[in-house]
């Protein structure tokens, strides 16, 4: 046990522990010192670094900003220029019709380009934080029921009901009134964009407690879900294809959001696709939450009207005068009405125009009207025009030729190649001089005019040609049906070949039997064809005159020269010809030109014989000598035109004599012999065409 301590002690000791603790402390503090002022050291650095960048930032976001604004404003001034003057024209009493439609179109379009220009130059200035507000007291419900009555005509252009619910007393709230205005419009314009013809919007307005509401709802296309978020951000749009449906920069709700922020207010949207939209706008009311340097204490003048509301809802077009003329047809596809409505200007003096507002439409139209030209924009919904371009080629009627040109912006030009790779024909880019547009679719029309004149006459030509051949195939037919059966005669074998080199021939053999003799003749009339076949009919009308009258060969080769020179000198009809009669015995035979009667022996030698006297129906008065041979007991007499021996293959080369020769010779019945050296011929030519009319007749003494 320790001996009782005094109090003393007690106090001294516990004095002591508490020294002891106090140095601790303060070695501790002394440590934390130390770091704090090396932390601190590297805090101001960094905090310094920091300071530097965010400067810099500042300085090249401004910088951004101010440059951005610059543009925007180089851009605005001639643009606000050019308006004035125009509105001044348009007031003209004596401006004749078409002009002030032209100039209410520029017009038209400056003001929305102004309305673009300034809108990016309103979230530039934004961000530089140099926007200029005035907050006055509205009353919002004034303002809303106004602005959405400006919107009526384009509303009714596409059928589109507008439903407005105001709250009973006025909604006050400090507003800036252009800003608030572009933020009712931007909703208003983009429910009547993204909603069809027939549909509805809403537009209301409702307190509740410290707050006013404004809805503006639509039962239009709707956005997915996972888009809505992404839509305030600039520059989105939902769908940005080729086949985009509506035109449009993704500004609008980027700028809807920041001037409500401006505000002090927010902006949401509830949506469904198909289904529709409703982009609700919340503001406070008093003006506690704005920056006071703003707020203007003085009553707000009334509402006015949205000046010139066409730059935010474009009316549906007028519908399309039907075209009237017989110039070229031209199919203008292009999905922008104001532009579609501008072309249609361009180009009616010139051609029958029609237009379609996408690429399907367009293919209908096309299919239907089958227009000389069609002039089509690439980028359009449901079908664009690559694809319109495309559906036309594949077509397997006559639209798969119509010239097609391919309008774009400057700004797509990298479809250029593409385009015309598809097969486009021409290529023009926005903005075109139009007088260039109207030649180049005039010179396509022309040409598709010629190219379908050409095809006509040729469907034409081959339809004629069909009647042709028929009409050759029954000549033929009837030319073969004029041949003469071979005779049936003791003692002699016939034999004959007639191939013509076209449909008919000029070529006439005619074999007559009377009391045991045979009277064989052999005619080539000059040329070939249709008008040598003709002069054959000729021939063989006056030669059958004096068939059986004449006394022998010569003598009748001697009176058809006669008739042939008198009755059809003058037509220039003349032939070649032989004549013989034939008994098993022998021939009498008389040549007016042919190739030599070739006469093979039962042996193995051939005769030829020759007397070639003048051609039929060159001059009058002409005897033909009379050959007489005798035949023994299978000897063989060949008589044939000229075009069994000219016979040339494709390599140019003439079919030898001696083949000929030995060809008309060989063994055999005299009939399949001929026939054979038919079939020995046509596997020579090899496919050339044959030069002339084949005629050949050959005899034998039987064995
Ligand atoms: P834009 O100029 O392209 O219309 P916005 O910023 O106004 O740009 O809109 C961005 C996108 O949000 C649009 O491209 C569209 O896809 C979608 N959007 C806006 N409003 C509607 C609406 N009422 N219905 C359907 N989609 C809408």
């Amino acid at each position: 046990m320790n001996a009782p301590v005094s109090d003393e002690e007690t106090l001294r000791r516990a004095l002591l522990r508490a020294e002891r603790r106090i140095e601790q402390l303060e070695r501790k503090v002394a440590t934390i010192d130390k770091m704090q002022a090396a932390n601190d050291t590297v805090n101001v650095n960094l905090y310094r670094e920091l300071q530097v960048a965010r400067e810099r930032l500042v300085e090249l976001d401004r910088q951004k900003s101010q440059f951005f604004a610059n543009i925007s404003h180089e851009l605005r001034t001639p643009l606000t220029l050019s308006v004035g003057p125009l509105e001044l024209l348009l007031q003209r009493p004596d401006l004749p019709p078409d002009v002030a439609s032209t100039v209410r179109r520029v017009l038209d379009n400056k003001r929305r380009l102004l309305k673009q220009i300034n809108e990016l130059l309103d979230l530039a200035s934004l961000d530089a934080g140099m926007a200029k507000v005035t907050f006055r007291l509205e009353d919002v419900g004034a303002l809303v029921r106004v602005w959405a009555a400006t919107a009526r005509t384009a509303l009714d252009s596409r059928r589109i009901g507008l439903e407005v619910a105001l709250p009973d007393a006025p909604a006050m709230v400090w507003l800036d009134r252009a800003r608030f205005e572009t933020i009712f419009m931007n909703l208003l314009s983009n429910a009547y964009k993204f909603t069809p013809d027939g549909g509805r919007i809403g537009v209301a307005v409702e307190l509740a407690g410290d707050e006013a509401r404004v809805r503006v709802s639509d039962t239009g296309i709707g956005i997915a879900p996972e888009h809505q978020a992404r839509i305030f951000e600039r520059f989105t749009q939902v769908d940005g294809s080729d086949t985009r449906a509506r035109p449009g920069t993704g500004i609008g709700l980027a700028l809807v959001r920041e001037l409500t922020q401006l505000h002090g207010g927010r902006v949401a949207v509830e949506s469904a696709p198909g289904r529709g939209s409703t982009f609700t706008l919340t503001l406070r009311l008093g003006f506690a939450h704005l920056n006071p340097a703003f707020v203007v204490r003085e009553a707000a003048p009334p509402p006015d009207a949205v000046a010139s509301p066409d730059r935010w809802l474009e009316p549906a077009a007028a519908a399309e005068e039907p075209p009237v003329g017989d110039g070229p047809s031209v199919l203008v596809v292009e999905d922008n009405a104001e532009m579609r409505a501008f072309l249609r200007q361009v180009l009616r003096p010139h051609f029958r125009v029609r237009s379609a507002a996408d690429g399907l439409a367009g293919l209908e139209a096309a299919r239907r009207e089958a227009p000389d030209v069609i002039v089509s924009d690439v980028q359009m919904p449901r079908m664009s025009g690559f694809e319109l371009l495309r559906a036309v080629r594949a077509d397997a009627g006559p639209l798969r030729a119509t010239p097609l040109v391919l309008l774009t912006s400057q700004a797509e030009s990298r479809y250029k190649l593409e385009g015309l790779n598809e097969g486009a024909d021409d290529y023009v880019v926005k903005p075109f001089q139009p007088d260039e547009l109207v030649c180049r679719i005039r010179n396509l029309a022309k040409l598709r005019r010629q190219e379908r004149a050409l095809a006509a006459t040729v469907a034409e030509l081959q339809a004629r040609r069909r009647e042709l051949d028929l009409d050759l195939a029954q000549a033929r037919a009837f030319q073969r049906a004029t041949l003469p059966a071979l005779p049936d005669v003791p003692g002699l074998r016939f034999g004959a070949l007639y191939a013509p080199a076209e449909a008919v021939g000029g070529d006439l053999y005619d074999l007559r039997a009377r009391g045991g003799r045979v009277r064989v003749f052999l005619a080539d009339a000059i040329g070939h064809g249709i008008q040598a076949s003709l002069r054959t009919m000729v021939v063989r009308t006056l030669y059958e005159r004096h068939r059986d009258e004449a006394a022998d060969p010569a003598a009748l080769l001697a009176r058809l020269n006669e008739d042939v020179v008198r009755s059809y000198g003058r037509l220039e009809v003349r032939l070649a010809a032989c004549c013989f009669d034939v008994t098993p015995d022998g021939v009498a035979y008389a040549n007016a030109g042919l190739p030599p009667l070739l006469v093979f022996r039962a042996g193995a030698s051939v005769d030829e014989v020759y007397e070639a006297g003048a051609f039929v129906g060159m001059v009058p008065g002409v005897a033909f000598p009379l050959r007489r041979i005798a035949l023994g007991a299978g000897d063989r007499v060949v008589a044939f035109t000229d075009g069994l021996a000219e016979q040339w293959n494709r390599a140019g080369d003439r079919l030898a004599e001696a083949t000929l020769r030995a060809l008309l010779g060989a063994p055999g019945p005299v009939d399949a012999v001929l026939a054979a050296a038919l079939a020995r011929l046509e596997a020579w030519r090899d496919g050339r065409a044959q030069a002339d009319d084949i005629t050949a007749v050959g005899v034998e003494a039987e064995p």
